[in-house]
């Protein structure tokens, strides 16, 4: 019998084993699927039934993505499921490790399911903006109900394999070491075929799927929606007019926007993932070692122990010691550090104090412990110039909250070396954050291009819109929570704090707008004060405008004689994605960020900018050339100094550091 290298053929007396073996993880691709459409099509007339396995650590972990963008060629998964359930003897799925969106569609598919305590499942393609598309929405619910299947759709939540047994998605856990021996014994025990599709759906109440329907969060995209209600709508028609609805919407949200920037923005992070690996090996981090148990030290280090790696956290301030977790351990002495293989300081943003300290920290560790820095806008390569040994020495910038927020810059200095840039680049993939590598400029990459959004946000305020105005339209363009609001809920005084440091070296041509100085001045530091860009009455969970606010908004403008104007969402929108695209054009341009797509995982991880839009860069690349150069100069003529790299818009060009980057991120579908 013919045997493909992506599916090997084993006899076991009359039953066939198939065990798919397309490495790492056995993703479901053309030609995978060609090969197992091509093996089962092709057995012995005198087979008694089928294994369907794999030859590797996962029974098959999803799709293959990147053929998503185009049509699908054929055999697709749905055909390949069809010859399954019409072979004339039962086909059971032997399952380790991870089953995944299309995986757990084809173990769906067949008569019964096998698993080992490896064994994994979960319908991911919500999160790309999809819904399971080869018979997911209409089988599980054979199995395990309609509630349920409601909720495993739209959650994309895993599901390991004892709560698969006892949901009904499995029928036996075995020890893996005897997984194929007993899904052959289940196939001779089994003799009769029970395909999913033809069992009926065990009963639920009409308020049961309500409620799985009601757990699905509102602000949820509304493909997470569609595929609750398909689950139901498919329930009630026969299975043929359901799986081919399903196969519709499945087709149809695939190649929508949403769908094709979400992949976008997966392959994204996988390249950047990618930058991060370098050809020298990491250095082993067995513990870590963190100064500054303030914000950010004390969050970090819980990350990091959740993690299972140990953490001793230094502090000069006991009473900050006092409050870290149980598993940390506190130190007020650098000389507890004496052992860690990695040390991050997350003390004061000051650069004489961080210099101080890195003296006296180096001698007493190890000679070969890499240290990093948790800056947010220092001048890396000033800093570490006081290390004997700087090439051990980066930035490694979280965000904050760092337990929460995944996004991590790894920042080079110019004396990295590729060892301690290969050991931090394995420290963000083990704690599960989207890295991205950077080079040194003020506020790297995320903050920069940040800062490009906020300075025109307030220039929005001073030509004429209320912050709340502001606001709304950015909840328009899919943020959750507009740029006033963050303000006044992380603290106005470390933006004012910075703005008098580059007091200084600010072009005096350059724009710029008091009003946010102002309102520190008052006291007015945001929600921790009861009042910043909004006031915040006690027990109020939100802000609200504050006629304080606009007072002083019309005095800053009566004081540079601006007269307000009307200024509608739609203006706010594409400005402020102009003004992204200014920030990223320069650190792309300065090599201080490595490519346009990291400049989208940044600002999409690390600052909530919508998925859906696929990041600020990639959002902008939909528009027309016309477009784009009119939003641009819109940009251009609101501070001409400060956007001086979008000066070609004003003459009717694009200019060529912004091409460079739509370039890069157009869809190419
Ligand atoms: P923080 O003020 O909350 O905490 C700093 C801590 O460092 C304090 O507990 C202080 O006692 C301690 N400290 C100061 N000097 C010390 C020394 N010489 N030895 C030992 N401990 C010392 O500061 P934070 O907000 O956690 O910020 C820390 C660093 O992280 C800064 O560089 C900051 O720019 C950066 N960062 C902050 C944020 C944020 O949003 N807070 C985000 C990203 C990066």
């Amino acid at each position: 019998m013919t045997t493909s290298p992506l599916v090997r053929v084993e006899m076991r007396e009359r039953t066939a084993v198939l065990l798919i073996d397309n490495p790492p993880v056995n993703t479901g691709n053309l030609a995978q699927r060609a090969a197992l459409h091509d093996a089962l099509g092709a057995l012995p007339g005198d087979v008694d039934g089928v294994v369907i396995a794999s030859a590797g650590a996962h029974f098959y972990a999803g799709s293959d993505l990147r053929e998503f963008d185009r049509e699908l060629i054929s055999p697709q998964l749905p055909e390949v499921i069809e010859r399954i359930e019409g072979l004339p003897v039962p086909v059971v799925a032997a399952v380790t490790g991870l089953a995944l969106g299309g995986g757990l569609e084809l173990a769906l598919g067949c008569d019964a399911r096998i698993a080992d305590a490896s064994a994994g499942f979960a319908f991911p393609e919500v999160t790309f903006g999809m819904l399971p598309g080869a018979g997911g929405t209409v089988r599980a619910p054979r199995l395990i109900g309609l509630p349920a299947t409601i909720d495993l759709v739209t959650s994309a939540r895993r599901v390991g394999a004892d709560e698969a047994v006892s949901l009904g998605l499995v029928d036996a856990v075995v020890p893996a070491e005897r997984l194929i021996d007993e899904a052959v014994a289940y196939v001779r025990t089994h003799p009769e075929c029970s395909p999913a599709r033809e069992r009926d759906i065990p009963p639920a109440t009409s308020e049961e799927i309500d409620a799985a329907l009601a757990a699905v969060p509102e602000r949820a995209r509304p493909n997470v929606h569609q595929a609750g209600r398909q689950v139901v709508e498919g329930a009630g028609k026969d299975n043929a007019t359901a799986l081919a609805e399903e196969r519709a919407l499945f087709h149809h949200l695939r190649l929508g926007t949403e769908s094709v920037n979400l992949r976008y923005l997966f392959f994204a992070k996988q390249d950047a993932a990618k930058a991060l690996r370098s050809k020298e090996k990491p250095r082993p981090i067995r513990s870590v070692g963190i100064i500054g148990a303030g914000t950010m030290g004390s969050a970090l280090a819980r990350t990091f122990v959740r993690r299972g790696v140990p953490v001793t956290v230094v502090d000069t301030n006991a009473d900050a010691l006092a409050r870290l977790d149980d598993a940390v351990t506190g130190a007020t002495s650098i000389d507890a550090l004496s052992d860690a293989d990695l040390v991050i300081e997350a003390v004061f943003e000051d650069m004489a104090v961080k210099q101080d300290l890195l003296r006296a920290v180096e001698p007493v560790l190890l000679a070969d412990a890499t240290i990093a820095s948790n800056t947010s806008y220092l001048d890396l390569d000033e800093m570490g110039s006081v290390l004997v040994r700087p090439q051990r020495f980066a930035g490694l910038h979280f965000f904050n909250p760092p337990d929460r927020n995944p996004l991590v810059e790894v920042v080079w200095a110019a004396t990295t070396d590729d060892a301690t840039a290969a050991t931090l680049g394995k420290i963000v993939a083990t704690l599960g954050k989207a890295g991205i590598p950077a080079g040194t400029g003020d506020g790297f990459v995320g903050n920069r291009v940040y800062s490009d959004y906020r300075t025109q946000v307030e220039f929005l305020v001073e030509e004429g819109a209320g912050p709340e105005q502001v606001d709304a339209a950015c909840l328009d363009l899919g943020l959750a929570i507009g740029p006033f609001a963050v303000a006044d809920m992380s603290g106005l005084d470390i933006a004012w704090a910075r703005r008098k440091r580059l007091a200084p070296t600010r072009p005096p041509e350059q724009r710029y707008v008091e009003i946010a100085d102002r309102l520190c001045e008052a006291g007015r530091l945001g929600r921790k004060t009861g009042a910043g860009w909004y006031r915040y009455p006690e027990g109020s969970k939100r802000g609200e405008a504050d006629p304080e606010v606009a007072a002083l908004i019309d005095k800053c403008r009566a004081e540079k004689g601006i007269q307000a104007r009307k200024i509608g969402g739609e203006e706010i929108r594409r400005r402020v994605l102009g003004a992204m695209a200014a920030g990223a054009a320069i650190v792309v341009r300065d090599g201080v960020a490595r490519t346009a797509s990291d400049v989208d995982v940044a600002l999409t991880e690390g600052f909530a900018f919508p998925k859906a839009l696929g990041g600020p860069l990639r959002a902008l690349s939909r528009h027309a050339n016309g477009e784009l150069i009119a939003l641009l100069a819109e940009v251009y003529a609101s501070d001409p100094a400060g956007y001086a790299v979008l000066e070609p818009a004003a003459r009717g060009e694009v200019p060529v550091d912004v091409a460079t980057l739509m370039r890069e991120v157009a869809p190419t579908a």
